[in-house]
């Protein structure tokens, strides 16, 4: 009997050597197999398919900003009143008839002046603004436009993600502070491969520090409000930590945009700054991987 025991238990202890052997092995095949996958998936440009091409316009003293990949087109804010004209011929030379998402970031004149000429000449899938009211002309323009064009609007949640072909979108922030209109703009992250855009309207340092414990690094930043002194605070542009700043600004604008404090804050971190006023339309142009930027002056500023 003790000797069968015995023999038993040499048996077992082969047989958990054996398996042990074999079980490691595996282990580290599938360590090396996680490895080369996540080695791939770092890789960015096997998710993206062709170039991604973000333009901040020149339209003087506001904002508007296309995106363009794979033949999806977006727009975030249109400019002021006058520069509406203009931004439907430059959508037009650039063989635009569409556009898969159009975003209102906030009604103020200088984001959402030239929307109806757009609305009106585009075909849009998906309207976006805040949950936001305005009395202005402007404001009443676009209801028009879009009511004219059977066009219904959506106000997004935080959190709420979206795709332009392979560029993913997320709502970092919905604009739901009522009480001051610049705070109710829509801030946006895009991510195209390993490349990150944030796209932040008019939001104050208010908004800047609701969002500051979200996921808002990213290379380029579309600093906040013209370049003011109410936003780009120290902790926000440490958390964002870009590499480059846009900022949308008129020449010799009457708001001293931008603030001298923001400027300063950009070149003591070493952000490569574009300026609309002083480069004209800034475009980036982005593989998946590596980002590449252009500026051209071009006839947009109404
Ligand atoms: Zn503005």
């Amino acid at each position: 009997m003790k000797r069968k025991r015995k023999l038993l238990v040499s048996l077992i202890a082969l047989v958990v050597v054996c398996l042990s052997v074999l079980f490691g092995n595996n282990l580290m095949n599938e360590d090396q197999i996680t490895a080369n996958v996540s080695k791939v998936n770092n890789d960015d440009r096997t998710s993206v398919s062709g170039n991604l091409m973000v333009s901040f316009i020149d339209v003087g003293q506001a904002d508007s900003i296309l995106i363009q990949n794979d033949g999806n087109n977006m727009l975030i804010d249109a400019g002021n009143n006058e520069d509406g004209n203009k931004l439907v011929s430059y959508f037009k030379e650039l063989g635009i008839n569409h556009f898969n998402y159009v975003v209102g970031t906030h009604p103020h004149e200088d984001h959402i002046g030239g929307m109806d000429d757009v609305i009106n000449n585009f075909k849009i899938d998906n309207y976006y603004m805040p949950d936001k009211l305005s009395t202005t002309k402007t404001f009443e323009d676009v209801l028009d436009a879009l009511e004219n064009n059977n066009l219904s609007f959506h106000a997004p949640t935080s959190g709420e993600e979206f795709n332009l072909g392979d560029a993913k979108f997320r709502v970092i922030y919905s604009g739901d502070d009522t009480s001051d209109t610049n705070d109710s703009s829509i801030v946006l992250k895009m991510a195209y491969g390993s490349n990150t855009f944030l796209f932040t309207g008019d939001a104050t340092s208010n908004v800047e520090n609701k969002i500051i414990n979200e996921d808002i690094k990213s290379d380029v930043l579309k600093v906040a409000h013209h370049g003011s002194n109410y936003s780009s605070t120290d902790e926000f542009l440490n958390k964002v930590s870009p590499k480059y700043a846009i900022i949308s600004v008129g020449k010799n604008n009457s708001y001293n945009h931008p603030s001298s404090e923001t400027l300063q804050k950009l070149d003591k971190r070493k952000i490569k700054l574009y300026r609309t006023d002083m480069d004209g339309t800034i475009i980036f142009t982005s593989d998946g991987s590596n980002l590449s930027v252009q500026t051209s002056k071009t006839d947009t500023n109404g």
